[in-house]
């Protein structure tokens, strides 16, 4: 159903990355660009990604002017790639300005990055205590006349003809350690500013924000530069041009760059390095994270072909396909990330990538335009994460991913909304419930559109310090949207522990909860220097100003508990005080439901099932009826999309065994050694089939259509349904790794 017109990277496309990366080049000699496309191609991709030159600076093909043709090459890898690419029907995308450059770091020293201290920038991890460690990939400043080096690079890939370029590892962060104090850095911000780059991080000085925010300029500026060059070198074909966000990495701030330089990219790869230690569907959150922030374009997410950074052997075929099809259950497409080790040492698994991406190939027309079906939207916001999260993101990360996977666990449709689009009224309308999950800072601009979304009828969520600070993490010493909360901010309650005590518990608010006090806080996982876990079991102190209390704080006897572990555990209820824990409140034609606390830190936490239903209840409760129920249990993922009059439901079963075995409690006073390491993260290496999921579908979201064809373009079954009611009801006897379910009209 989508045009063939388009650019190819706007369809969805099968990728092989494939990284030649060792310091000395082990199996260079043995790699030919010929063979890198053919393998690409009889494992059904139809993109191969490349190096144009590895983190030491050697180039992967001859002739280059921006530094050393690898000396083990054989052939000329990139030159031959695209013309087997061509005759095979391959795109060739390369990957260009890597920041980390040895050869131009020992050549030209004084362009590197350089931290406040005057180390050189890594990329690598070396370990934290290590002394007199040798930098083995410095990074290059994009601020020094390494920027015209990447250029001239750019050029030389182009005049080869290659289908991509790519931004792989284009590193410039903002983060005090990893800042870049160079003299080029030191010149530029002097002469734009009149003061010199403030050297600590203290977050009250405007200076130090100007900094921040400059960071993210440069690279936003030299990714427009770099994009405009290509534009400009490519006129009238069609040569994409990519960034790497790494979204889960680099303490989420590449997000922020996705977000500010929508104009200057044509596509998004997520690199997904922190899978095997992130929940099932971390792929999937990342795709949806990504298309929040780059505003829809095409994102492209890697599954590694090896277990967590083991890249010289392969994980599990479990892994490498579910991890794939998480991709595509998401609205991106696969991308299989393979090191020349793994290549030559472990090619066992390469099959099973080929099962998902001739999956993939079938499914394609089903892919295509197909638009997710929108319910619940959790704002994401970049500025909070730093002008609130600070040194310490987690927290306010923590509170949005709380929310999200609460409700990927109860089925219910969910996306991520950027706090750039919040101005925009067509993207609020999109979605029922608008989540606000410690959304702290906020423009005057944005509570502004809020408030008319919210008096026009919309829904909104929140939690905690939503729009207690202004954009620029300058605190109002009150919340902005309070008139929306119905309620006013007079303080914060800072107690270790507390207690939501629920006031009106037939409320639906309550359903399945069977309790009335709700324990708010939980233990600290380090236990060094604090017992908790920073600000969980704290609240704003609110007074009332419309709406209902639907419960109120519980205070605790004391600062921790006295019970099995001592000094661990949590005190006991002690009495209910006045303060509104959670407040419903009519606003206009609207609705809000405030938590005074932090909700979504607690399930993602603790994930005990009283945290998780308060979030499903909420949101349920503002955003009315579903558009699709699934009855399955939570971790049978499930995601929805509409292509014109077709409904494309995807089930991918995370039934795994189990895969964090083990984890930590932190150092007490005279500490004994743990009776077991708590480092165990296994691969998923089983999936237990799931039977009789049962789907409901909203007949509103079928039109006036009467019969339908609910069929699997996979497997081809056809399945039956009946109408109940208003919904399409749908058994599907059972769901081994992945099953895909197509209703469409008849005839
Ligand atoms: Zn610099």
């Amino acid at each position: 159903m989508g045009s063939e017109d388009k650019p190819w990277w706007l369809k969805p496309v099968r990728v092989i990355q494939f990284n030649i990366e060792d310091r000395y080049g082990v199996f260079v000699s043995k790699i030919s660009g010929k063979d890198l496309v053919r393998l690409a191609h009889e494992l059904g991709a139809n993109v191969l990604v490349i190096f144009a030159r590895d983190p030491w600076g050697r180039v992967y093909y001859r002739g280059s002017k921006i530094g050393p043709t690898h000396p083990k090459m054989k052939g000329d890898i990139v030159r031959e790639a695209v013309e087997e690419g061509r005759r095979l029907g391959v795109k060739v995308v390369v990957m260009v300005g890597h920041t980390a450059n040895k050869y131009v770091y020992e050549t030209h020293t004084d362009w590197a990055q350089v931290n406040v201290r005057g180390e050189p920038i890594l990329l690598e991890h070396a370990p934290y205590s290590e002394e007199g460690y040798e930098v083995e990939w410095p990074q290059i400043c994009i601020n020094s006349p390494y920027i015209e080096l990447i250029k001239e690079e750019i050029r030389e890939v182009i005049d080869l003809g290659v289908d991509g370029v790519f931004l792989d590892s284009f590193r410039y962060q903002p983060d005090i350690e990893r800042a870049c104090y160079c003299r080029w850095c030191c010149e530029r911000f002097r002469s734009k500013y009149g003061y010199g780059m403030p050297k600590e991080p203290n977050w009250r000085d405007s200076r130090w924000r100007t900094l921040w925010k400059w960071r993210y300029e440069v690279v936003v500026e030299r990714l427009k530069e770099l994009y405009e060059l290509t534009k400009e070198l490519t006129k009238g074909k069609e040569v994409l041009f990519m960034y790497n966000s790494h979204p889960g990495g680099w303490s989420g701030r590449t997000n922020r760059v996705v977000d500010l330089g929508r104009n200057y990219y044509d596509a998004v790869f997520a690199e997904c390095s922190e899978a095997d230690h992130q929940p099932p569907g971390f792929i999937t959150e990342m795709v949806k994270l990504t298309k929040a922030m780059n505003g829809g374009k095409p994102v492209m997410p890697s599954r590694n072909y090896f277990h967590m950074y083991r890249t010289v052997a392969s994980t599990t075929p479990i892994a490498v396909k579910q991890g794939l099809r998480e991709a595509i259950i998401a609205g991106g497409s696969p991308w299989l990330l393979i090191f020349s080790s793994t290549y030559f040492q472990s090619p066992k698994a390469l099959k099973h990538v080929k099962e998902v991406f001739k999956e993939h190939k079938v499914l394609e027309e089903y892919l295509d335009g197909a638009e997710p079906l929108r319910y619940a939207g959790i704002v994401v916001s970049n500025l909070t994460r730093d002008f609130y999260g600070r040194e310490k993101p987690d927290d306010y990360v923590d509170e949005t991913r709380g929310f999200y996977y609460a409700l990927t666990h109860h089925h219910i449709p969910v996306e991520h909304v950027s706090e750039s689009d919040l101005t925009r009224p067509e993207v609020l309308r999109r979605y029922r419930v608008l989540i606000l999950a410690s959304t702290v800072c906020m423009s005057d601009s944005l509570v502004g559109s809020l408030r008319t979304y919210v008096k026009g009828g919309g829904k909104v969520l929140a939690t905690h310090l939503t729009s207690l600070y202004d954009d620029e993490g300058v605190s109002r010493n009150g919340l902005a949207l309070s008139d929306v909360f119905g309620v006013e901010m007079v303080g914060v309650f800072k107690s270790p522990w507390s207690y939501v005590v629920i006031t009106k518990r037939e409320h639906p608010l309550f359903e399945g909860i069977g309790e009335s006090l709700i324990l708010w806080g939980d233990m600290s996982y380090d236990f060094r220097v604090e017992r908790v876990a920073r600000s969980l079991g704290w609240h704003v102190i609110t007074r009332p100003l419309s709406g209902e209390v639907m419960a109120k704080v519980g205070t605790a006897v004391h600062e921790w508990g006295f019970e099995y572990t001592l000094g661990r555990s949590p005190p006991p209820f002690a009495s209910t005080t006045d303060m509104p824990a959670i407040i419903l409140n009519p606003y206009g034609e609207g609705t809000s439901i405030y938590f005074t606390g932090q909700l979504g830190r607690h399930y993602w936490r603790v994930g005990l099932p009283e945290y998780g239903l308060l979030i499903k209840n909420s949101v349920k409760y503002l955003g009315g009826e579903l558009p699709i129920e699934v009855g399955a249990p939570e971790t049978l993922a499930i995601e929805s999309f509409r292509q014109g009059e077709r409904l494309i439901i995807h089930l991918l079963n995370h039934t795994y065994n189990q895969r964090i075995l083990a984890i930590g409690t932190g150092k007490v006073k005279q500490p004994l050694p743990p009776y077991s390491s708590s480092e165990a993260a296994h691969p998923p290496r089983t999936v237990i089939p799931v039977s009789n999921v049962t789907i409901r579908v909203s007949l509103k979201e079928l039109g006036n259509f009467t019969g339908f064809k609910v069929h699997s373009p996979l497997s081809g079954k056809v399945f039956s349904y009946e109408v109940r009611g208003n919904w399409l009801v749908i058994n599907v006897p059972s769901v081994n790794e992945y099953e895909v379910v197509v209703i469409e009209p008849k005839g």
